[in-house]
């Protein structure tokens, strides 16, 4: 069952269309990730499912409530961690997750949980004395500890350390099984692949592909990738007007890698063996979520 649903969302500041209309519904207990480049309109899209920006049109509805009309109703069943959190900077460590917890008619043990991510000595620290990871771990603190029904998480670890990312993942996780709904926003896709059950990927304020991680690999124009060594000068049009290939590079390695379908490894195999040159140390393999954002992405961020 849907817990959130987004229709037609639309929103405009002065002359830029950060969301262009976009539809997404988001089942109670999945882990959803919104992945696009820099000003596609993520953040934008969960400030109105937060109830935080107000649509120009379309329609968003968290369980069953309008979040701007139902603002009472939706802060209580909905967790957010913005990138800009804003505390203020005198305001401690415990003091913000009390009265974060304080809001809320369940919490959960919000120091057990700053203490799980590392921030158990710096509980009486002032937020504007915290160094960015800091803020950043606490401002997932806050979002997590009224035991939401719904977690809006944008840029989760952005500006983490490997070590804190792993148990970031871990506290989604648990977080997910202990019945909380999970939407995330993630630059980074071996998180995206790690943790979503289904991704939608937003590009220029529009979804490009909406699926489960393999769905959106497998979706798109060239979902193989060969590379191979060479000596030999290699013809890049030559091999990109083979049906099936969307593209040749040639890596930092020397390698020359392209991107394609199944149906064309054959034929590429052939016009290299044309022209004598041999393939050293062949690879075939499926494209990444890295691939696949590349493909389904426009070459530069609005920013
Ligand atoms: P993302 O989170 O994907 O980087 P945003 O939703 O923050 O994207 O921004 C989408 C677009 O809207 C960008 O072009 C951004 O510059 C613009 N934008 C975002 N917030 C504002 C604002 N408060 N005023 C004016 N423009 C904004
Ligand atoms: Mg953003």
């Amino acid at each position: 069952m849907a817990i959130i649903e987004v229709r037609g969302l639309r929103k405009t500041y002065g002359s830029t269309v950060a969301v262009d209309g976009i539809d997404l519904e988001v089942d109670e207990g999945e882990i959803f990730g919104i992945l696009g480049p820099n000003g596609s309109g993520k953040t934008t899209t969960v400030e109105c499912i937060a109830g935080l920006r107000k649509p120009d049109a379309g329609a968003v509805r968290v369980a069953g409530f309008d979040p701007v009309r139902n603002r009472d109703s939706t802060t209580k069943l909905v967790g957010v961690q913005l990138q800009r959190a804003g505390l203020p900077a005198k305001q401690t460590v415990r003091e913000a997750i009390s009265l974060y917890a304080s809001v809320y008619d369940d919490p959960i043990d919000g120091v057990a949980l700053a203490d799980r991510l590392g921030l158990g000595p710096k509980l009486d620290t002032r937020y504007g004395n915290l160094s960015g990871g800091q803020q950043q771990r606490l401002a997932i603190t806050l979002a997590l500890v009224g035991r939401p029904r719904v977690a809006l998480l944008d840029e989760l670890s952005t500006g983490l350390d490997p070590r804190s990312r792993r148990e970031v993942w871990d506290i989604v996780d648990e977080t997910r099984d202990a019945g909380t709904t999970i939407v995330l926003v993630t630059h980074f896709m071996e998180e995206a692949r790690h943790l979503c059950d289904r991704l939608a990927v937003i590009d220029q304020g529009r979804i490009t592909a909406l699926d489960t991680p393999e769905g959106v690999i497998g979706g798109i124009g060239a979902p193989t990738v060969m590379s191979f060594a060479t000596t030999i000068p290699v013809d890049t049009p030559l091999l990109e007007g083979v049906s099936g290939v969307a593209a040749v590079r040639r890596r930092d390695d020397g390698r020359v890698e392209l991107s394609l379908t199944d149906e064309a490894v054959l034929p590429v195999l052939q016009v290299l063996a044309d022209r004598g040159v041999h393939p050293d140390r062949l690879r075939i393999v499926d494209a990444t979520l890295d691939d696949a954002f590349l493909d389904l992405t426009s070459r530069e961020g609005q920013e």
